[in-house]
């Protein structure tokens, strides 16, 4: 066990899968008390089994970032639990059907919205208070290398991704001189269930996604949630309403 964030409480969101799941993992290494929040009770349930085999400090909350009578619920028991709230991984998303900007259908695009950038307005609304009462913190949002630039066939998801970059900007200025830091991630393809279900497994889409990433493969959630870790750790002290992109080079094109 190492003690970046040796006692801290952190909240994440689609802790249970891909990302999120390996975040779980290496935050509760790093000392924190980890909440996950997540659709996926087996998931979730599992995870924190795994943390606890090490020691870990987890527990498991059953969430849908969409509503917001789910997330007041989350920060009301994650400070049952563990006393207070320090930082936030808002990491759940979803990536929504394929389809242009016209043949987007509106609950498409609702549900994209709402779960992308909706939940992440959402998340912070409740636990900015919690953070400040405890002096300050940090809360990273996901965005996507598509937070960055257009993908075509992927509007609500591209729109959403901008759209958290904006959120995180904004928010990052209102607290800047509290103590609380907010930044973005900014993955590029990384190998996660989503992933798979982008691809329906095909091994050629899935060799076309490798060869689109300038590294020459897939990212691993690990390296994404190593990224996450470093911007909710006093490392990155000076860093803040930054859009930090974890992606083998994809955007450097
Ligand atoms: P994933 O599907 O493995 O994990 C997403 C998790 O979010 C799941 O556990 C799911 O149950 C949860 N979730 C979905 N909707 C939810 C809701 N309404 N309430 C609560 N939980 C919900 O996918 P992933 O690749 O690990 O994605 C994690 C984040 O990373 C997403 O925001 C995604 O957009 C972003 N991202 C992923 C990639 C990639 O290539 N995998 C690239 C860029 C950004």
């Amino acid at each position: 066990m190492n003690s970046k964030l040796k006692n801290k409480v952190v909240i994440i969101s689609g802790g249970a899968s891909g990302i999120g799941a390996a975040a779980s993992l290496l935050f509760a290494k790093e000392g924190a008390l980890v909440v996950i929040a997540d659709l996926q009770v087996s998931l979730g349930e599992e995870l924190v089994k795994k943390i606890q085999s090490f020691d870990g400090k987890a527990y498991f909350i059953k969430c849908d970032v969409t509503s917001e009578t789910d997330i007041q619920n989350m920060v009301l028991k994650t400070i049952e639990k563990y006393g207070g709230l320090d930082c936030a991984f808002n990491n759940a998303g979803i990536e929504g059907e394929s389809a242009d900007t016209v043949q987007c259908t509106l609950a498409n695009w609702d549900s994209v919205i709402n779960t992308n950038l909706k939940g992440i307005w959402l998340c912070m609304k409740y636990q900015i208070p919690e953070i400040l009462k405890a002096g300050g913190g940090n809360i990273v949002n996901c965005s996507s290398i598509a937070g960055l630039v257009g993908f075509e066939g992927s509007p609500a998801y591209t729109a959403s991704k901008h759209g958290v970059i904006g959120l995180t900007k904004a928010a990052a200025l209102e607290y800047a001189r509290n103590n609380l830091r907010i930044n973005a991630i900014c993955p590029g393809v990384i190998e996660t269930p989503m992933i798979e279900r982008f691809t329906h497994g095909d091994e050629e889409k899935m060799n076309a996604l490798r060869g689109s990433e300038p590294i020459g493969r897939l990212g691993r959630a690990e390296e994404v949630a190593r990224a996450a870790l470093w911007l909710c750790s006093d490392d990155s002290s000076f860093v803040t309403g930054h859009p930090l992109v974890i992606d083998g080079g994809w955007i450097a094109r």
